[in-house]
């Protein structure tokens, strides 16, 4: 087990996610994600727009990494997934955006898509939790994990949010190109929730674990067996985040069938209605949103609309005062 960690840490022969690339990243080579060792990020802010019990009053210490294992082709961040966007920082650099965001009031620092910087991340935690500062640490990924990763980053980690985008591997292999998703989803989620019970004090999260689904128009039968999955195994342990913010939008060129258009209300009063058949209760629904204006533009300091987000730090310009 040793002799994999530290392959794992030094970021050579790379099997730090599923993809399983075994590109030698100190040596500046890229895998499917796109980065090296060097870690990069696009953005820092107190995010006001994740659920409730993260975001409060005071805001969510939101910091997106560079580059992605998925690269989903309707990705809303695509410009830092999938086109490169955002800047090399150290280590301390990041642990120095982590005490700023602290500082200005963050409950927690929300860290997102950064499976493939596994190594690097746990060196700025460690370092941040070296110099004093308590805060929750969460995990906001994709949920496409190798278990050797996560195995190391949960001492590190309070909080996890990860994705479950569907179960069906057809429909993740039309989506993703990844036929493994479901199972790798399955596996990591069920590993995260092991990790520690909900812990929410005066209306802020501190531990536990948040599941979040993005419903697809035309894929009903894909969230209903996202949804009995999550009934099954998780609900009495975690909450759940679902969500209707889908956009028809693509950044590779091509779009089809119902992925062209929003999810309708009749799928919307159909997926509440299987809710309810389950009993799930605990957690979040988002309304559907029918309009792309809250998309983020992370070419802006603030990439976010104004009641979003304060931004804190940006890849064009460092600091912002
Ligand atoms: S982290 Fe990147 S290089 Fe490593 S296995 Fe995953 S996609 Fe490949």
């Amino acid at each position: 087990m040793e002799d994999r960690n530290n392959v794992l840490r030094n970021y050579s022969s790379c099997s730090i996610c599923p993809r399983q690339c075994h590109v030698d990243r100190s040596k500046g080579e890229k895998g499917f994600c796109g980065e090296t060792d060097r870690i990069r990020i696009a953005c820092a802010c107190l995010h006001f727009g994740e659920e409730p019990v993260l975001s409060g009053e005071k805001g969510s210490g939101i910091i997106f990494f560079s580059g992605c294992t998925m690269k989903c082709w309707f990705c809303q961040n695509y410009q830092i997934s999938s086109k490169g966007f955002g800047t090399r920082v150290t280590v301390e650099e990041l642990v120095t955006i982590i005490s700023v965001l602290k500082k200005k009031g963050a409950y927690n620092i929300n860290l997102v898509t950064g499976t493939h910087f596994i190594p690097g991340i746990i060196q700025a935690i460690k370092r941040t939790r070296e110099n004093g500062h308590a805060i929750p640490f969460l995990w906001n990924s994709s949920g496409y994990e190798e278990k050797e990763s996560l195995e190391l980053l949960a001492p590190y980690i309070d909080i996890w949010v990860p994705d479950i985008k569907t179960l069906q591997p057809a429909l993740s292999h039309t989506l993703f190109g990844l036929r493994d998703y479901p199972d790798k989803v399955k596996d990591a989620l069920l590993f995260m929730q092991k990790q520690g019970d909900i812990d929410i004090k005066e209306g802020i999260m501190k531990s536990g674990m948040i599941v979040r689904h993005l419903v697809l128009p035309g894929e009903v039968s894909s969230t209903k067996q996202v949804l009995l999955w999550y009934k099954q195994n998780l609900s009495s342990h975690t909450l759940l985040s679902l969500m209707f913010q889908y956009i028809p939008f693509t950044y590779n060129g091509y779009l089809t069938g119902n992925l062209c258009r929003y999810v309708s209300e009749t799928e919307y009063e159909e997926i509440l209605g299987y809710l309810d058949e389950l009993g799930i209760e605990d957690g979040f629904i988002q309304e559907p949103v029918h309009e792309d204006t809250w998309m983020p533009d992370f070419t802006k300091e603030n990439p976010f609309p104004f009641d979003f987000a304060v931004p804190v730090w940006h890849y064009s310009k460092g600091f912002i005062q």
